[in-house]
């Protein structure tokens, strides 16, 4: 199991006050804290080997370049992409994966009559991208349906998927419901139609054992700052056919083979995809923080975060003015929980919990139509991660109490 008690000693952070209030953070399905492990890596890059990539023969860029392509490496091993490097692309976040794939190649090849499924639950950074691809293209956008205890419809699924499907696109983890998705069955069901299948693991690959291998999916895009690693740093892992398919999304330096007043031509994977200086000290960072997590365990985290979640729901359940949204108590779910308290705004609630030191998340959390589909216009998300604890679920219940004077 993790261990918070000893995890906690590697992020300072968790130490501080707001306001006088120890910090609780619970928002970590927006971004997690990032270890000294990690945070060591970055500041031994700009003391000893900070230098530009792939250009220069001198002995700091030569080990810049191979610690950039190592971390690539590590990043594939930690999804389990046997393919290696040429199977990852660093990217800015999650979101940039996305719009390599949807530029790449759904604006070049998808067209009316083909369609692209997408479900209810997705983030808008996957759902509005879509939505961009088949606006532009003419193809039809489909969405799976979320039932009343935050699962896909299966049958619902099967119906929308077709000969004409080219893209199934699905979060492996909600970051509302808490939802596991059925990963491997959805990509059988994509993949019997001939369809392609884009897993958007920004909620899963810092929260449990990824395996594009075993999954079977084409794409996976996900964030560093989810994951102990520094923000401005993500990953595309893409099928190797299908990235040397694929057209760039950038043009420019570093991802150019041979280049003439006529005509240009690409780089190998992964850099055809890397234009410009990337980010190369985020990227070896993001590297440190797959150590440090596999040096915690990929299934101790999970279960750790299941816990926490199960423990939270059962202390909002003593509560009959809270509504919590997603999967039902005592089913897995992964480490958040989102909900609302009667007759109080989420802002004014999280507002409360900020007096208290905690942190929370409170909005639509980037999925606009799920919302309306929960009917309703927002809600509050305590999210955790590997260092948190049960005493600190029980200060957001007991802060919940100051709520109450907040009602309208
Ligand atoms: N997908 C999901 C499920 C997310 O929760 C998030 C971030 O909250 C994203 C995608 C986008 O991540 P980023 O903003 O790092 O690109």
């Amino acid at each position: 199991m993790a261990d918070p008690a000893h995890i906690r000693d590697d992020f300072p952070i968790l130490d501080r006050e707001v306001d006088g209030e120890p910090l609780v953070y619970l928002d970590n399905a927006a971004t997690t804290q990032t270890p000294t492990q990690v945070y060591d890596v970055f500041r031994e890059y700009y003391e000893e080997y900070n230098a530009n990539i792939h250009r220069g023969i001198h002995g700091l860029s030569h080990e810049a370049s191979v610690a950039y392509e190592e971390a690539h490496e590590r990043i594939a091993e930690f999804v389990g992409a046997s393919g290696g490097l040429e199977e990852i692309v660093f990217t800015k976040n999650a979101t940039e994966a996305v719009n390599i794939v949807a530029y790449g190649m759904g604006m070049q090849e998808f067209g009316p009559g083909d369609n692209v499924v997408v479900t209810e639950m997705e983030h808008h950074a996957s759902l509005v991208t879509w939505q961009q691809v088949a606006r532009r293209t003419g193809a039809e956008i489909r969405y799976v349906r979320v039932d009343e205890e935050g699962h896909l419809d299966m049958e619902h699924a099967a119906e929308l998927i077709d000969d004409d499907t080219r893209m199934l696109s699905v979060a492996h983890v909600s970051n509302v419901l808490g939802t596991v998705n059925p990963v491997a069955e959805l990509a059988d069901l994509a993949h019997d139609h001939g369809a392609l299948v884009f897993l958007d693991g920004a909620q899963s690959v810092p929260n449990r054992p990824v395996d594009v291998d075993d999954l079977d999916v084409d794409f996976l895009a996900f964030s560093g700052h989810k994951m102990c690693g520094p923000t401005g740093i993500g990953a595309l892992y893409g099928k190797r056919h299908l990235l040397e398919e694929m057209e760039p999304y950038l043009y420019g330096g570093e991802m150019i083979r041979k280049v003439t007043f006529e005509e240009s031509t690409w780089e190998d994977l992964p850099w055809k995809f890397e234009a410009g200086t990337p980010p190369i000290a985020e990227g070896i960072a993001l590297a440190a923080a797959a150590d440090y997590l596999d040096g915690i365990g990929m299934e101790a985290v999970a279960a750790h975060e299941n816990e926490l979640a199960q423990y939270a729901m059962d202390r909002l359940a003593e509560r009959d003015d809270v509504a919590v949204y997603g999967v039902p108590r005592g089913e897995e779910r992964s480490g958040l929980v989102a909900f609302n308290v009667d007759g109080v705004h989420g802002h004014d609630l999280s507002s409360v919990l900020n007096d208290h030191g905690i942190a929370v998340r409170a909005g639509d959390h980037c999925t606009q139509p799920l919302h309306d589909r929960l009917d309703v216009p927002g809600s509050v998300r305590a999210s955790f991660y590997v260092y948190n604890t049960e005493r600190e679920v029980d200060a957001l219940i007991d802060a919940l109490e100051g709520a109450r004077e907040r009602r309208d």
